[in-house]
């Protein structure tokens, strides 16, 4: 049961911390070691457990088990010895200003929307899960509220009552509790019951900003940073979209027209350049010199100009014609025969050069990671054809 006696809660801001151990046992782990009092906020509501040292020695977990706080160490402390306990605080306060940033979120979307918050967890976003569909606006309008609860500099509250107590206020609840429950209270925006860490103004939180949002089922997961976290990935992107915009020449505040400006022009070159392939590989078609069979290499993977190039060189009087040319998997081809029963080789054929296509008698194509020598090596392995090659 969680009294909320514990250093941490009376000191949310201590860094460090003189105490004694007051029990040391060995565990799988190595050891678990009770202190007299701790500043380690052990794992619990949604929140991570705090990192950092006692007497030098690196904490490696921090559970609580029923009311006492077990900090887990790769080497013993001496029992009754005093030891000097020091948190990472960058850590902790990341915590706090993102636990505290939740809160607010989670808040104004069950007062605007009626939603409630079932799910929490703090990894490298904060993710929260909503009881409810959250449209694009409808997230943009709570983030927006919650940067100006931020910026009023509200003052964050405990709240401690009883079991019969806790009927005299309204506040958010995931689960039934037993004894003591924290209530965290920020005028106006948010009551919610609580174990986690928070900051005591929400002006420390300095900026809240949605990362991204996913809707599953009927419930909606969204993804927050706030304080230094959230400058830090803005930060990024910023920088990001600065290389863009040295690359592209143009307004960082404007970059996505550039962008689809130089999408629309690769995608004109791309045409052209299939256009050209496409005019020289007839034009080869038509100077290829009279063989049964031939392995021909095009410029550009494209089937249907590999098809065309496979059809002229049938007319000509070529009975087998095999393309390949490179694409992002590795090769392409197209086979097309006068003579050669296709459809009896392909499934042969595809297992032999790890190739996923299809095709009839006349004509198969697909795409595969093998090389093309040996492409044409498993085709002659099955036909007997003797393949020249023209390119
Ligand atoms: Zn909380």
């Amino acid at each position: 049961m969680n009294e909320f006696q514990e250093y941490y809660y009376s000191h949310p801001y201590a860094r460090e911390l003189d105490t004694f151990v007051l029990s040391c046992h060995a565990c799988k782990e190595g050891y678990e070691i009770v202190l007299k009092d701790t500043i380690f906020y052990p794992e619990g509501g949604g929140q991570p457990c705090d990192k950092g040292t006692i007497q030098g020695i690196t904490v490696l977990d921090v559970q609580r088990k029923e009311d006492k706080i077990v900090h887990i160490l790769k080497q013993p402390l001496p029992l009754g010895e005093k030891v000097h306990c020091v948190i990472n605080w960058e850590h902790r306060y990341d915590l706090m200003q993102n636990h505290t940033g939740e809160h607010i979120f989670s808040g104004l979307v069950k007062k605007l929307y009626g939603y409630s918050n079932v799910g929490f967890h703090m990894g490298e976003y904060i993710c929260a899960d909503f009881q409810g569909e959250l449209t694009e606006e409808m997230i943009q309008e709570v983030e927006r509220r919650v940067n100006h609860a931020i910026w009023a500099n509200l003052s964050v509250n405990e709240i401690f009552c009883t079991p019969s107590e806790t009927g005299k206020y309204e506040y958010r609840s995931k689960i039934e509790i037993a004894g003591i429950t924290r209530i965290v209270s920020i005028d106006g925006y948010d009551m919610c019951a609580c174990c986690g860490m928070h900051v005591s103004h929400t002006g420390e939180i300095g900026v809240c900003k949605v990362i991204n949002f996913e809707k599953t089922g009927n419930k909606t997961r969204v993804f927050l940073l706030s304080g230094r976290k959230a400058f830090d990935y803005l930060n990024h992107i910023q920088q990001e979209n600065s290389k863009i915009s040295k690359l592209l020449s143009a307004n960082p505040l404007e970059i996505s027209s550039a962008v689809s400006d130089l999408g629309q022009r690769y995608l004109d070159l791309q045409k052209s350049y299939r256009q050209l392939s496409t005019e020289i590989m007839l034009k080869d078609a038509k100077q290829i010199p009279m063989y049964d069979a031939i392995l021909y290499t095009a410029l550009l993977a494209d089937y249907e100009a590999m098809r065309v190039f496979c059809n002229q060189c049938i007319k000509k009087g070529i009975s087998t014609v095999m393309v390949i040319a490179k694409n992002e998997i590795g090769y392409a081809y197209v086979i097309m025969s006068e003579n050669v029963d296709l459809q009896s080789i392909r499934a042969e054929f595809n297992t032999r050069i790890h190739a996923k296509g299809g095709g009839n008698g006349e004509m198969m194509q697909g795409s595969c990671t093998a090389t093309p020598t040996e492409i044409s090596g498993a085709f002659t392995t099955l036909t007997g054809a003797t393949m020249h090659i023209v390119s």
